[in-house]
């Protein structure tokens, strides 16, 4: 039984010649399965009789179950989803005046162990399939429904959620090819955000394969920090990190490369670091933005969120130099829209409480 889920437009057409089908109903497919919003084969009535009588034989549109869905009061919308043997993510959507961002996971737990992440402290458990990622677009898009335009709800798309992407790159490519193929979400590729923590040959892949936009997390302006806080940097150092990024851009749907960098009091925050920063990416000639993150402490982590006023300062070195600086907003707080924050209530009570903040600001 094929979960229709799993293919994109490319494996749809190689999956219909398997089964003796012709490959133009792949585009029908994907416009009743995702612009559509249609999971009844019995539905899709401009399918030919006999292909959608077989259809329920050969095929099933299998998604995760949402388990619970919570609105917060500034209307941060976070939805809790499982994924089978008690394995739980979670999706988060943001509303803005002007667009409407999902934050998507990609597995449950991750195995890269940055010190100051919650999801990390979790360990990896496994990656999520391609169903399992695009369906937490479909199952949102559901529940959010179109405005009074008839526009739909999610404008922008950022990989940011639970996992770390580039690690899971075979199921995230086909996820991201139906985000952006017109038959299916049709999104611009400027709109949809991959968040990496660095792992450079999977962004030379990404590249190669669906390049869109990127957000790389650096949280640090040298090699000695950067490798106890983001411990993927002992293999992938800051030159060779600095480098992928530059190839990145010469195939990016955007001239620029967003910089993440979590604020920890008295470890990443000086105003030195910020000059120190300035010089890595000036020397490296990276066009970039940087997005400053204030930590979100959870239980058993060492480090401290950077007060406001270190914040600024850290940020006014950054727009001196001409960088454009945006500081992540917090929202959601009041129902735990903190990725990895509910899910970790469930699954363990005791241990972990509470993780990252939810993103804005990136991917307009
Ligand atoms: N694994 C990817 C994407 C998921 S994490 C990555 O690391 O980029 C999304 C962002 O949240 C990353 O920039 C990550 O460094 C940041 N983050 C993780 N834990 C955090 C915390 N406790 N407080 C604030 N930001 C955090
Ligand atoms: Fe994984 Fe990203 Fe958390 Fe690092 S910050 S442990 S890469 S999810």
């Amino acid at each position: 039984m094929q979960n229709l889920l799993d293919l994109d437009m490319a494996g749809l057409k190689a999956w219909l010649a398997q089964i003796g089908e012709k490959p133009f109903r792949a585009n029908q497919l994907l416009r009743w399965i995702y612009s559509r919003g249609e999971s009844d084969f019995a539905a899709m009535t401009d399918l030919a009789r006999t292909f959608r009588e077989r259809l329920p034989d050969v095929a099933e549109i299998r998604l995760p179950k949402i388990v619970s869905d919570k609105i917060s009061d500034d209307g941060t919308r976070k939805f809790l989803m499982d994924v089978g043997a008690s394995n739980l993510i979670e999706t988060v959507f943001i509303p803005e005046a002007d667009r409407g961002t999902l934050c998507v996971s990609t597995q449950v737990g991750c195995a890269l162990d940055c010190s100051f992440c919650s999801t990390g402290k979790q360990g990896f458990n496994r990656n999520l399939t391609t169903s399992e990622i695009i369906g937490q677009l479909w199952l949102a898009n559901q529940a959010l429904g179109f405005d009074p335009a008839g526009d739909r709800i999610i404008s922008n798309v950022v990989i940011m959620g639970m996992g770390e992407p580039l690690a899971n790159f075979e199921a995230l490519v086909p996820a991201l090819n139906l985000m952006l193929d017109d038959h299916a979400y049709g999104l611009s590729r400027r709109r949809v955000t991959v968040s990496t923590s660095g792992i450079v040959p999977a962004m030379d892949r990404l590249r190669e394969a669906c390049p869109t936009a990127l957000a790389v997390s650096l949280h640090a302006p040298n090699d000695a920090l950067r490798d106890v806080l983001v411990p993927i940097n002992q293999k992938y150092p800051l030159a060779e990190l600095m480098a992928a990024c530059k190839r990145y851009l010469e195939n990016a749907p955007r001239d620029f490369i967003t910089f993440e960098y979590v604020m920890l009091d008295g470890v990443n925050d000086s105003p030195a670091q910020a000059r120190e920063l300035v010089a890595l990416v000036s020397k490296a000639k990276i066009h970039c933005k940087f997005n400053l993150i204030p930590f979100n402490p959870f239980p058993g982590s060492p480090y401290r969120r950077s007060s406001r006023e270190r914040i600024t300062a850290f940020a006014n070195v950054l727009i001196g130099a001409g960088y454009v600086t945006t500081t992540r907003k917090t929202r959601g707080d009041d129902i735990d829209a903190a990725c990895g924050q509910l899910a970790g209530q469930v699954q363990d009570k005791t241990r972990r409480t509470q993780h990252l903040k939810v993103v804005n600001e990136v991917g307009t």
